[in-house]
């Protein structure tokens, strides 16, 4: 390993004595003409020994911060590298994971805080109906003290007979609505074409839960530049979002929330089943912050109350919340939307908690 150490470059060969191959010199830049010897050297000295992968790439992570690297183009790189050495190619350690990151990740956004020992309440309706409509919620998510605006423009409806969404022109309301309310927005992409437009406007990217698994759309917001809010699949385990998580982190975007909304079980008396435990599980897995959506879990109103305040004692980093102005004429998921009293009394409660 001495070598590797003293080995450094100078042009038309290697300064540990050996030589460049003739007919790499002057293709191949004296620095990759390194890299390339050192891959060779280390696939010789490596491969033998037995040490797992997951403890050889945490080293390496760690070393290269030190030297000021960035974390996951040295993850990446290595992975390769370690893999190689490894018969099933797989390397294991996931960016995701508290073996990767033991401390909790922040992700400030506007000035709100998700993560860590900060708790955050994103509220709207499930869908952005008109301007008034969007801009009335805005108003009384400020005024109950909640700090993210949430919308949908491009809803993914289980029937292609629902109201779909006002698209762009709906998030130009919310964009708008959140300006003037100075609050920071979020909203659903469904399409991985729709990501760079939509990114451009939102300052939160949602992944719907019937698109977790929808790689290529993780892969578009892992390449994109805005914090991204991952749902839980309805027919999901807990290893499989953390797994989606991994799709977004893989590319570069190391700004993931996760959100547990419920999942598709045999009781038939809520929409789904809150899996509260999904919670401390995640907690203890990874240092990504959690939050819980307890309007899609539950799908009816009363519940949105005790799941909520459930979440928060369970260890949630935060809530989204539906609520709309008249949940009677809502266009999509009215029977879970509280009414903004509703919405003012719970953000009270879960204060003294
Ligand atoms: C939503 O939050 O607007 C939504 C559609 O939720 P989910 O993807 O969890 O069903
Ligand atoms: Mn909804």
């Amino acid at each position: 390993m001495g070598k590797v150490h003293n080995l450094s470059v100078k042009q038309g060969g290697l300064e540990d004595g050996r030589e460049m191959v003739p007919e790499a010199a002057g293709e191949v830049s004296a620095v990759d003409e390194a890299i390339l010897q050192l891959l060779k050297e280390r696939q010789q000295v490596v491969s033998p020994i037995s040490e797992t992968p997951d403890a050889e790439l945490k080293r390496i992570v760690e070393r290269g911060k030190a030297l000021g690297l960035d974390s996951s183009r040295v993850m990446r790189v290595f992975r390769e590298l370690v893999g190689n050495g490894n018969k099933s190619g797989q390397a294991r350690v996931q960016l995701a994971s508290r073996d990767y990151k033991s401390e909790d990740t922040v992700i400030e956004v506007r000035g709100v805080k998700f993560g860590g020992n900060n708790f955050v309440v994103i509220g709207g309706p499930c869908a952005v109906e008109s301007y008034d409509q969007i801009a009335e919620c805005a108003k009384h998510l400020r005024l109950s003290g909640g700090h993210a605006l949430r919308g949908g423009c491009f809803k993914a409806r289980t029937s292609p007979y629902s109201f779909q969404g006002l698209g762009f022109e709906g998030l130009d309301y919310l964009v708008q609505a959140g300006s003037e309310y100075n609050l920071p927005i979020i909203t659903e992409v469904l399409a991985h074409d729709d990501v760079e437009a939509v990114a451009q406007k939102a300052d939160i990217l949602q992944i719907g839960a019937r698109n977790m698994q929808n790689f290529i759309l993780l892969k578009a917001v892992g390449r994109s530049n805005r914090p991204v809010m991952l749902k839980r699949g309805m027919s999901s385990s807990i290893e499989e979002l953390l797994l989606a998580a991994e799709y977004v982190l893989a590319q570069g975007n190391q700004e993931v929330i996760l959100c547990e909304r419920g999942i598709r079980t045999f009781e038939t008396s809520t929409r789904n089943t809150l899996d509260l435990s999904a919670v401390p599980v995640l907690r203890s897995k990874t240092h990504l912050p959690i939050i819980v959506d307890p309007s899609h879990a539950a799908g009816r109103r009363d519940l949105v109350p005790p799941l909520a305040k459930a979440a928060k004692a369970v260890g949630a980093q935060g809530l989204m919340i539906e609520f709309h102005p008249s949940p009677e004429d809502a266009l999509s998921d009215g029977p879970q939307a509280l009414t903004f009293a509703q919405f003012e009394t719970l953000l009270k409660e879960l204060q003294g908690l």
